[in-house]
């Protein structure tokens, strides 16, 4: 992490004042990290990048704050960490064929994507980051009915004014009974979805925050939907730094 840069962005969004307390917190706790990660046992490993450690770093940004989860090398987080294993491990993603279109890239998962031969990756995204293709808004994507075996969309659609209208587009492009639709999103513990009616500064600028009633929702827009399952153990897990059950689903269109 350059701290600099990290402090610039932090001031921009929470004032100054917040941003330095912010800051000793992070390196306070940054330092103890490192010199854990010098001088104690290697408990901990990026399946990611490959990085070994005793512990991961906390992340901290305004309210937030989770411990262990982000690695040193590629900034991975848990959840990225699990993407990465199960389209790796279990989704096989090297021996895809076809057409991936994958909404605001992940970086610490880019590689994987790169690595799939098979596969042609367009990726998309609303803002010039991570490396984009094409700049579009997902409530109006630029491309043909159909054209999608795989859809990726990642802690995005809570972000997007009108979630339903994204996910009618990502159907559209999706094609039908082979095309997939992986998605998650960040989700609170109560049933339903609580929606700001507008984009909440506080909460990274989410336009809601989605219930468990978030698989529902996306099946209301003409999806099958499931939830994936992951084949790590709890000792894999604990390894890899993963705390909390992402809650991932696999959508095909419906007829
Ligand atoms: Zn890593």
């Amino acid at each position: 992490m350059n701290f600099l840069n990290w402090y610039k962005e932090q001031s921009k969004k929470y004032g100054a004042a917040k941003a330095a307390k912010l800051f000793a917190r992070v390196y306070g706790a940054r330092v103890k990290s490192e010199l854990a990660n010098r001088i104690l046992p290697a408990k901990v490993e990026c399946p990611v990048c490959g990085w070994r450690g005793n512990r991961f770093y906390d992340y901290i940004e305004g309210e937030c704050f989770v411990a262990r989860v982000e690695c040193p090398q590629c900034l991975s987080h848990g959840r990225h960490r699990t993407l990465f294993s199960w389209l790796k491990n279990d989704y096989r993603l090297d021996e895809k064929t076809g057409a991936a279109l994958v909404c605001a890239p992940e970086r610490t998962i880019a590689p994987l994507w790169q690595s799939s031969a098979k596969l042609m990756v367009v990726k998309l995204d609303i803002e010039a980051v991570r490396g984009v293709d094409v700049l579009a808004d997902l409530q109006e994507i630029p491309f043909p009915d159909d054209a999608y075996d795989i859809v990726w969309c990642h802690h995005v659609l809570e972000q997007i004014p009108d979630d339903k209208k994204a996910l009618g587009e990502i159907r559209r492009v999706l094609k039908p009974e082979t095309g997939t639709f992986v998605v998650s999103s960040a989700m609170i513990e109560r049933e339903e979805t609580i929606e700001f009616g507008r984009a909440e500064v506080g909460l990274f600028g989410n336009w809601r925050s989605y219930g468990q009633d978030f698989p529902e929702k996306v099946a209301a827009s003409g999806f099958a939907v499931e939830k994936i399952e992951f084949n790590l153990s709890a000792q894999e897990k604990a390894k890899f730094g993963i705390f909390t059950d992402e809650k991932i689903y696999l959508c095909r269109k419906e007829a």
